[in-house]
């Protein structure tokens, strides 16, 4: 299939999509615009931002279609060998995850607004825009001049793009890999630090699962200039739009920004490859409804910090720090008395990124890391630091990507208790299904490693959390310290 994009009206935010559709066997067809986006697991109905939906022929006249329901067209293509269609679509949201264009920036993310031939995905889609030439393009996609090639509506789907005069890019090789940075809506005065920030995360993610399985991976950083933050994966990029951009060399802005960029690059491994399996492949067309969110995002939101404390780019107190905030949440959301974490992973297709009714559920982010901390403190205390949650993912990564496979709830609860030689029917009974025991695992696991939490009451009825080191600790508690930190 054939895209032709260009910007049909960049003041009121449209871009024209051209497509033409070869039909080699002159019959109807259906066409499809995915429902949804991965890693945000809620339908989002892109439809809506369609207006002029034509279908033509090879000699320009219309072509008939008909939808069948929100997001699906049927053309009347009968007889036709090659069909033309064209439309506009509504650009103007500047997030990590859907499209915008201006007058100096074309951003897409392709999932939002391309359609496939349904029963034809594998297909290959070549792109060609229709930009300035001294726009440069940025994306995960092989690409010559001003055309994009994909090998599959998968690929395409995955890989959102920037377009623009205005981009900053810097590049580095990591082992294998090339890294690029690419800047659009301002940049950092101190490309040095991040790039030196970027390569010990990276090296410290990598050593995890022994290869960076990728030629080039591409951070697509969106600054704003209002505050903003949100970050997106994909299989070889990440989309990271944050704000405001004038603040990003601050220490409280650049940490998080660091924050956020190690949790997109871990995905890489963890969803983007290691994938459950009722989402291998992706169905774009409706829920895919999963239990596994405390694996996918909360294994993630863990070691998205634990990265940077373990690389040395953050020291114990700024770790502490932002564990502090997220704990901070959990004690203050009742809901983790009455929803466990599966169900509100299973839930997120209904209210996951909304904050919803008082009490109604818990976080796939929130519970999930302390879900993944817990497990893997379980794992380090009860084999005295010799093996720890790393060493499961690895195993997740080899049996499952590796052999073209997703996992189950089952293989990972049986490798937890392979590595750790320790039954996890209680962790899964009162943790992950259950409600209500968490408290009691977050202070006894903390323990474990030699850390107290504090937690008291602001005077406003809401929860204030502190974590800090324990005076003195047991030998024990030192062994578990030091693996739970240790450099891979
Ligand atoms: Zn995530």
């Amino acid at each position: 299939m054939n895209y032709k994009i260009g910007i049909s009206n960049s003041t009121d935010h449209f871009i024209r999509i051209n497509a033409w559709v070869s039909n080699p066997n002159e019959n109807n067809f259906n066409l499809q615009l995915p429902a949804w986006r991965p890693g945000r697991y809620e339908l989002a109905n892109y439809a809506k931002n369609i207006r002029c939906f034509e279908v033509s022929n090879e000699k320009g006249e219309l072509v008939p279609f008909k939808k069948l329901n929100k997001d699906l067209w049927e053309v009347f293509a009968n007889g036709f060998n090659k069909v033309h269609i064209s439309y506009e679509y509504y650009a103007n949201q500047a997030d990590a995850g859907a499209s915008f264009v201006g007058e100096q920036l074309l951003y897409l993310n392709p999932v939002n607004c391309f359609m496939y031939v349904e029963g034809r995905m594998n297909d290959a889609f070549e792109i060609t825009l229709d930009i300035p030439n001294d726009w440069q393009i940025a994306c995960q996609l092989k690409h010559q001049d001003k055309t994009l090639f994909a090998p599959h509506f998968d690929a395409l789907a995955d890989s959102p793009f920037f377009a623009s005069p205005n981009l900053v890019h810097h590049s580095f090789g990591l082992n294998q890999t090339n890294i690029h940075f690419w800047f659009e809506g301002g940049t950092t005065n101190n490309m040095d630090k991040l790039e030196a920030d970027t390569r010990a995360y990276a090296q410290a993610q990598i050593n995890i699962f022994g290869e960076l399985p990728l030629s080039d991976y591409h951070f697509l950083y969106l600054l704003t200039p209002q505050k903003f933050r949100h970050g997106v994966e994909h299989a070889d990029s990440t989309v990271i739009a944050m704000g405001p951009a004038a603040e990003l060399d601050q220490p409280e802005f650049y940490n998080d920004f660091i924050a956020i960029s190690s949790h997109e690059l871990f995905h890489l491994w963890n969803i983007k490859r290691i994938r459950p399996s009722e989402m291998l492949p992706y169905d774009f067309t409706k829920e895919n409804y999963s239990e596994l969110g405390y694996v996918y995002e909360g294994i993630t939101t863990y070691y998205g910090d634990l990265m940077l404390l373990r690389s040395g780019v953050w020291d114990f107190e700024q770790y502490a720090s932002s564990l502090e905030s997220d704990l901070d949440r959990h004690y203050n959301n009742a809901g983790r008395f009455n929803y466990s974490v599966a169900q509100s992973s299973f839930d997120t297709w209904l209210d996951g990124y909304v904050p919803g009714v008082k009490g109604r559920k818990v976080s796939i982010y929130m519970e999930g890391l302390i879900a993944a901390m817990v497990a893997d403190i379980m794992i380090v205390e009860h084999t005295a630091g010799r093996f720890r949650l790393d060493d499961v993912l690895r195993r997740l990564y080899q049996e499952t990507y590796k052999k073209g496979k997703g996992y189950s709830k089952q293989l990972y609860q049986e490798l937890l208790q392979e590595i750790s030689g320790l039954s996890f029917e209680d962790y899964f009974f009162d943790l992950i299904d259950g409600k209500g025991k968490w408290d009691e695992y977050v202070q006894k696991m903390l323990e474990a490693i030699g850390l107290e939490l504090i937690v008291t009451n602001d005077g406003d009825g809401l929860s204030v959390c502190k974590v800090q080191k324990c005076s003195n600790l047991t030998p024990n508690q030192k062994v578990c310290f030091e693996m739970w930190v240790k450099k891979c």
